[in-house]
Formats: structure tokens, C-alpha cells, sequence
């Protein structure tokens, strides 16, 4: 028998973390990235330019696009995407699949279509969607944070709509009203839950 979370679900060791556009996935991410040193949060690969504090290799791996064609040919990438018609993202294999042998838990934070990749790779994958506590906050936070200009903001919440119509296709739906709650309730799907003390 497989062990169960609490959920009464087997666990997984492979985690994919989707939802809308500032829904504040990277921001639960990073809180998992940060407290739980157990599990491997993948680094993905992107054609895009940094912005202003990204790392290379902590916030993504980024590559031209000659480079991103020669990992896709090379059947580097375990998925990739063009997101929001925009750039081309993708997640590094190898990393991955050695945290998985090596006994790990795996967190992939990715959009809906890479997560729908993965289920099809890697069927044990627990599928998560990040919800925003209502619509107005989710156009809030994307306003707020200030780093798209307005006309990619309505293009982002066209995306969103669509996005959050998928959600049913996703095996658990988490609400990320508070980041380390929400990242707590994510790592809970990956652990064994503690046996109860036998008395
Ligand atoms: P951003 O440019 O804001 O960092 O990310 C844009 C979108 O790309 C987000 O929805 C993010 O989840 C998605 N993304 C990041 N890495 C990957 C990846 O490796 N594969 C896929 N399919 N999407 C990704």
C-alpha cells in the first residue's frame, strides 16, 4: 500500500503549482523554496529577460532562443509553453528526475498548459490550482505589483478568465488568501502525514 496524506490520497512526489496570472504562485513558491529545504522546487528554463532581482539559475535559467530550440530538439525539457503568447518556458528533465530518484519531493511551478503536459507524462503528478480569494483581488494583485503595462494586464486577465475555467481539471484547488497557509496546505500533499503515537 502507498502512504496517504491526509487527504486520503496516495502522496505524490511530484507537485505542479498553476493558476492565474498574480495569483501569487511564485510568491508561494518561494515561501516553500525558503522553509522546506526537503523539497526540490524545479528551475525553469525561459526566453524571456530577467527583471529587476531575478537570479540567474534561482528565479529561471535564462536562454535565447536559439538555445531554448536546441532543448526542446535535445528532449531536454520535460514540458514547454509559450505563455501569454509571449515567451517560451519550459521545465528542465534532469533535475527532476533525479530529485524524484533520489527520493524528493518535486515542486514544478508552471501554467496551466505545461500542467497539463505533465499529467500526461507523468500521470502520478498531483495537479494543484492556485485560486485568488475573489476576482477583484486577483486584478488588484496584478495591478499592484506594477510590472506589466496596462495593455498586458488586459491581455494577462483575458488568460485569466479562461484559466480559472479550467480549474476543474486540476486535482486539488487551493485559495492563496495567505502565501505560507497556502504553501503549508501544498506541502501537505506531498508528506506522509505523522503515524498517530501508539499508546
Ligand atoms: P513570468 O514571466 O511571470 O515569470 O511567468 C509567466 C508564466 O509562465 C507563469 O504562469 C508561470 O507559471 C509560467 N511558467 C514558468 N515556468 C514555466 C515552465 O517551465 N513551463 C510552463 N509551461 N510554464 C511556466
Amino acid at each position: 500500500d502507498r502512504p496517504t496524506t491526509r487527504h486520503g490520497q496516495p502522496d505524490s512526489k511530484l507537485i505542479v503549482l498553476a493558476g492565474p496570472t498574480a495569483v501569487g504562485k511564485g510568491t508561494v513558491a518561494g515561501y516553500i523554496r525558503d522553509n522546506y529545504p526537503d523539497v526540490h522546487l524545479s528551475v525553469s528554463a525561459t526566453t524571456r529577460a530577467p527583471r529587476p532581482g531575478e537570479v540567474e539559475g534561482v528565479s529561471y535559467f535564462f536562454v535565447s532562443d536559439e538555445e531554448f530550440d536546441r532543448m526542446i530538439e535535445t528532449e531536454q525539457l520535460l514540458e514547454w509553453a509559450t505563455v501569454h503568447n509571449a515567451y517560451r518556458y519550459g521545465t528542465p528533465r534532469g533535475p527532476v528526475e533525479e530529485a524524484i530518484a533520489a527520493g524528493n519531493s518535486v515542486l514544478l511551478e508552471i501554467d496551466i498548459q505545461g500542467a497539463r503536459a505533465v499529467r500526461r507524462a507523468m500521470p502520478d503528478a498531483r495537479l494543484v490550482f492556485l485560486l485568488p480569494p475573489t476576482w477583484e483581488e486577483l486584478v488588484r494583485r496584478l495591478i499592484g505589483r506594477g510590472t506589466e503595462d496596462p495593455a498586458e494586464q488586459a491581455r494577462r486577465l483575458e488568460t485569466a478568465k479562461l484559466e480559472l475555467a479550467a480549474q476543474g481539471e486540476f486535482d486539488y484547488r487551493i485559495v492563496n488568501a495567505d502565501a505560507s497557509e497556502a504553501a503549508r496546505e501544498v506541502v501537505d500533499l506531498m508528506q506522509v502525514r505523522p503515524a498517530t503515537p501508539i499508546s
